[in-house]
């Protein structure tokens, strides 16, 4: 039994779950486990009706789960800051999910806007560092208005810290038969901590012999995300590193819309959270148009997660049947498909 706490979200979150919850369900019957999921409110919806983003002791229910699967927070009447630092980051936090995971693949059929990935293919895992670096929140500012104003913000790299998320990423490449790790550094210019990264990295790789390794500067390694796509397979960065390339490698699979990430505590001492990359698009709320791909492939990762692999590959090979074929795909995709046919178009395509 998978407990489950379900936050559908904002905006188009409430569209993109229904989905998620009816795949999670099917797969479930399909593969012979069971779910028990519970649906908790929250986010920026919450907020205006309460003057809270979620409930006094939610956090700490919520801590009590296998797994947490969530939609999108945000609401262009509430201010983002104290909706997102009272969920998705609060939870991070508190749940020391030191991992953001994001896979980025090129899916049958869809192009791109790059030409690069169509010729190459493009089927990248990110591995981002979620806990510290340049967003420690180490730093403050000082007579603010006057000529002497000051800001500053103090990157925090810990031993520890680098540690753990290498060595994830190197483990992630070789439990799922990818063969290179490139690091993301910048110790040409930031000669403090990232010389310490990169030290980091160099000790770690030394104790998976099987894989390649390289160090890639920043600034480079974008400009490659664009040139050589097919070069790249599993990508370790820090925070803010990690935060810029994953916008760039979903821009690159075609669409915001399909690409999926998981938070994780590796450690299992807490929840892991499971999340659509894309935010709750007001834009085309309410009218059942949203692409739940982004959604449906974070539940195949949260089920990979809690020891369901085989449900994890029949729900992404669904997906690609499905993007495969031009009817089935929703508007941002370059099709007319509504959030529910796709969804059901998914269903319908998982193993019998
Ligand atoms: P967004 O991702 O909501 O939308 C950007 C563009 O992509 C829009 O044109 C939208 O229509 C489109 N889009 C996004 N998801 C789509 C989908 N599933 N199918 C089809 N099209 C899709 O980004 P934004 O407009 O910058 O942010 C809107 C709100 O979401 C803000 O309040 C922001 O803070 C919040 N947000 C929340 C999260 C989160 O909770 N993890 C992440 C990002 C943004």
């Amino acid at each position: 039994m998978h407990r489950i706490a379900l936050l559908p979200g904002d905006g188009i979150g409430p569209e993109v779950m229904t989905e998620a919850r009816a795949t999670l369900d099917a797969a479930a019957a399909r593969f012979g486990f069971d779910v028990a999921i519970e649906s908790y409110e929250a986010g920026a919806a919450h907020y205006l009706r309460t003057g809270r983003p979620i409930d006094d002791g939610v956090l700490d229910e919520l801590g009590s789960f296998d797994a947490i699967l969530v939609g999108p927070f945000g609401d262009p009447q509430v201010p983002d800051a104290p909706v997102l630092w009272g969920t998705i980051l609060a939870m991070r936090q508190r749940f020391d999910q030191y991992v953001n995971l994001r896979p980025a693949r090129l899916l049958p059929g869809i192009d791109g806007p790059l030409r690069t990935a169509a010729e190459q293919g493009l089927d990248v895992v990110v591995v981002r560092e979620n806990t510290e670096g340049e967003y420690g929140g180490v730093g403050g500012r000082v007579h603010r208005g006057r000529e002497t104003e000051v800001a500053i913000e103090t990157s925090v790299f810990t031993r520890a810290g680098i540690e753990r998320i290498v060595r994830y990423a190197f483990e992630y490449a070789r439990d799922h038969g990818r063969s290179r790790v490139t690091s993301a550094t910048k110790s040409n210019a930031l000669r403090h901590a990232m010389p310490f990264w990169d030290e980091v990295v160099e000790e770690v790789a030394g104790e998976f012999a099987g894989i390649e390794w390289e160090h890639a500067l920043i600034d480079a390694l974008v400009a490659r995300v664009v040139t050589r796509p097919g070069s790249l397979d599993v990508i370790v960065a820090s925070n803010l590193f990690g935060d810029i390339v994953t916008d760039l490698t979903a821009a690159a699979a075609g669409s915001l819309g399909v690409g999926p990430s998981a938070n994780l505590d590796p450690s299992r001492r807490h929840p892991s959270l499971f999340q659509a990359i894309h935010g709750s698009a007001p834009d085309i709320a309410g009218r059942g148009v949203a692409n739940p791909i982004g959604e449906i492939l974070s539940v195949a990762l949260m089920l990979e997660f809690l020891g369901e692999p085989d449900a994890a590959r029949a729900i992404e090979a669904a997906v690609d049947r499905t993007t495969a074929d031009p009817a089935k795909r929703t508007r941002d995709l370059g099709g007319d498909a509504t959030t529910a046919s796709v969804g059901e178009a998914i269903r319908a395509s998982l193993p019998g």
